[in-house]
């Protein structure tokens, strides 16, 4: 009998696309998903704007990217922040020459059952996942059309998809992502710029490891693949739709969870 084969418990491969001469901006990129698609993205070519609050967290993103010989450039600021975020959007555009990628990729979790949740929690919540989603798209979106070419990746959640108790907040501003990416998907399709969504399941980062081990337990037993989701493989996705390849997917939510909604 020949020996079944064994998937690795870590993607060992990466995909090869060529962003060579692409501007790309990505937010919540001082650590988890959104360092690792900063780093996907600058290793593939594109030149990248940093962005997140931290500025020595995001100084270590750019400066891994440099170390392979790619481009980048730490942008601190608070993406609820509507006149920073279009003086940012502006500044690449003005500087870089365009902006060919943006992925919104910040986001944050206030998590409690609906009687106890404040104000704040719902208004920091939907700010910071979901109000960036609209400033960073629309300060773009002036500056993709001109040049009839662009991308805009929106990280959503599986949350978004079938709600998750304590995370009516988180839920709403996910599912809210999905509504918005939709709809602007299709007001712009004509002019070459595509917008999609992707919901990961659970993947390992400090968003998760804030659940604490016995949670994590209970989330792989409820995972059909028996893990957690790695960032590098949100990261190929997002290199994925961002390349050339991906010119004729726009309005789509992309589904990266080991099974958990299948
Ligand atoms: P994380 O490790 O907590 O990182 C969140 C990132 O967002 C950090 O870089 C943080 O940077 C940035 N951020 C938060 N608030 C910000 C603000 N006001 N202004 C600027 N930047 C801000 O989270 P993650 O797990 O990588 O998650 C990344 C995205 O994937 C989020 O949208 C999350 O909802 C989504 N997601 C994650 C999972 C998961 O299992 N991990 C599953 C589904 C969806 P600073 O603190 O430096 O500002």
């Amino acid at each position: 009998m020949p020996e079944t084969p064994t998937m690795p418990e870590t993607p060992t491969r990466r995909i090869q696309v060529n962003l060579s001469g692409q501007t790309a901006i990505v937010t919540g990129a001082s650590r988890g998903i959104g360092k690792e698609i900063a780093l996907a993205l600058g290793k593939s070519g594109a030149r990248v704007a940093c962005v997140a609050r931290n500025e020595e967290k995001l100084q270590a993103t750019v400066d891994e990217i440099a170390a392979a010989s790619g481009s980048a450039e730490a942008f601190p600021l608070n993406v609820t922040d509507s006149a920073a975020v279009q003086q940012l959007v502006e500044k690449i555009n003005d500087d870089w020459g365009k902006v060919d990628i943006v992925v919104n990729n910040a986001g944050i979790t206030r998590d409690t059952l609906l009687p106890r949740m404040s104000d704040e929690e719902w208004d920091d919540v939907i700010a910071t996942n979901l109000r960036s989603v609209f400033l960073f798209s629309r300060a773009a979106m002036q500056a993709m059309m001109r040049k009839r070419y662009g991308r805009i990746i929106n990280i959503s959640s599986v949350s978004g998809i079938m709600g998750n108790p304590g995370q009516a907040n988180y839920s709403a501003s996910k599912a809210g992502i999905i509504g918005f990416t939709q709809t602007v998907a299709r007001e712009i399709a004509k002019r070459k710029v595509t917008v999609n969504a992707i919901c990961p399941g659970f993947v390992a980062t400090e968003m998760t490891d804030a659940l604490g081990p016995v949670v994590q337990d209970e989330v792989k037993k409820r995972v059909p693949a028996k893990r957690l989701g790695q960032a590098e493989e949100i990261a190929d996705a997002v290199l994925y739709l961002a390349s050339e390849s991906g010119s004729y997917i726009t309005g789509q939510v992309l589904v990266i969870d080991g099974g958990l909604t299948a």
